[in-house]
């Protein structure tokens, strides 16, 4: 069997919680038929990751899923269900699902009780580091892939920046098209300029929309200007004429959809309501703190809106971000990725957490990166 020599040792940042991180070096294990080991290239960090950072762990974990790297090593089992051989990049889902439920014989795996964030569910970034193999995490230089990972081939001349960006487009086009229906012509407001905001303009470009509009808060002034470079128009969510802003951008109509990604209070919900023109779809993405927001009836009624919440994506969506990466990217080339080695995630993940992070919300974990080489990188940037 090819793949990682017996010996191998992977570095890892291993999250302790309360914002306490320490690298570790960890054994890479032999697999077996139906399992197998993953070259980790890439690691997205998104909010998840940062929120989970800084509570109180009940045990070490290794964060990072939404992971690209190169399969090393895997049995034949494994090769047949995942239909990847070693060498192939691939991209992994952070679902870990049971195979066997409702859900998950409907296909449905990500409604799978096993992977519910909120109910204890295991998940890619999320196992205890002491549950052997140990490497469940994208943030180390192997990872461990278990029989029920879920794994998508990717090309393999698709540059890792643009790779990082599976995921969370993944996501986008489930919110923006599958779910929120955007057709060609349209207009989509896009609140929350963040990482999945940004993947957001890109998949209403892709679907055609006519207008894009991202809302944010004067704090998000940088990740606003990069959304403009992606083709949006930006306005501030802050303003109380928020509502009529929107509307002379729009000649009157208003948003055929509106994607709340924002990640703070729920009055977030109320003001992408306002923004909706007639027949007009609004999609929330995040559970909002505190949970409860408020819904203007008669303008639900009136206008005949629809509402609807959603979480993660499904299979088919992960192909067509892919498809669109592999097609240029829809404009996300144009949004730098930050490049950050393992020695200095601990540090990323506080300086998110304080809201003083890097201007791009593109922050990628590269696990074979020494820390000489990002700060090489950045100086020449
Ligand atoms: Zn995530
Ligand atoms: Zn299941």
């Amino acid at each position: 069997m090819t793949g990682p020599a017996t010996g191998t040792t992977a570095l890892a940042c291993v999250a302790l919680g309360s914002s306490a991180t320490e690298l570790r070096t960890l054994d890479v294990t032999g697999c077996g038929a139906d399992d197998g080991w993953l070259r980790v290239e890439a690691s997205g960090i998104c909010g998840t990751d940062v929120a989970l950072a800084a509570k109180d762990l009940d045990a070490p974990v290794i964060l990072g899923h939404h992971v690209v790297g190169q399969v090393e090593d895997l049995g034949p089992q494994a090769a047949q269900r995942w239909g990847v051989t070693a060498g192939d990049r691939v991209a992994l889902e952070e679902y870990l699902p049971c195979g066997s439920c409702p859900a998950c014989r409907a296909g449905r795996y990500r409604e799978c009780p096993d992977t519910d964030l909120w109910g204890g569910g295991r998940r890619v970034g999320l196992v205890p580091v002491d549950e052997s193999p140990s490497l469940w995490g994208g943030n180390a230089q192997y990872m461990y892939l278990p029989p029920n990972a879920v794994v998508h081939r990717l090309p393999p001349d698709l540059p890792a920046s643009l790779a990082a960006w599976t995921l969370p487009l993944a996501n986008a086009v489930d919110w923006v098209s599958r779910v929120g229906a955007a057709a060609p012509g349209e207009t989509v407001v896009v609140i929350g300029p963040g990482y999945h905001g940004l993947a957001a303009v890109a998949a209403a470009r892709h679907a055609g929309a006519a207008q894009v509009l991202v809302g944010g808060l004067p704090r998000d002034a940088s990740r606003l200007r990069l959304a403009e470079k992606l083709g949006a128009t930006t306005f501030d969510t802050s303003q109380p004429d928020v509502a009529e802003h929107v509307r002379a951008l729009t000649d009157g109509r208003g948003a055929d959809l509106v994607v709340d990604i924002a990640g703070a209070g729920p009055e977030t919900v109320s003001t992408a309501m306002s923004l909706l023109g007639a027949r007009g779809r609004l999609v929330v993405a995040g559970i909002k703190n505190p949970a409860l927001a408020s819904i203007d009836t008669a303008a639900l009624v009136r206008g005949m809106h629809t509402v609807s919440g959603v979480r993660g994506r499904d299979p088919e969506s992960v192909a067509r971000s892919i498809d669109v990466l592999a097609g240029g990217g829809a404009g996300l080339g144009d949004a730098p990725s930050e490049d950050v080695p393992l020695a200095e995630v601990g540090q990323m993940l506080g300086r998110l957490a304080a809201g003083d992070g890097p201007e791009t919300p593109h922050v990628v974990v590269r696990p074979w990166l020494s820390p000489t080489d990002a700060n090489a990188d950045r100086s020449a940037s």
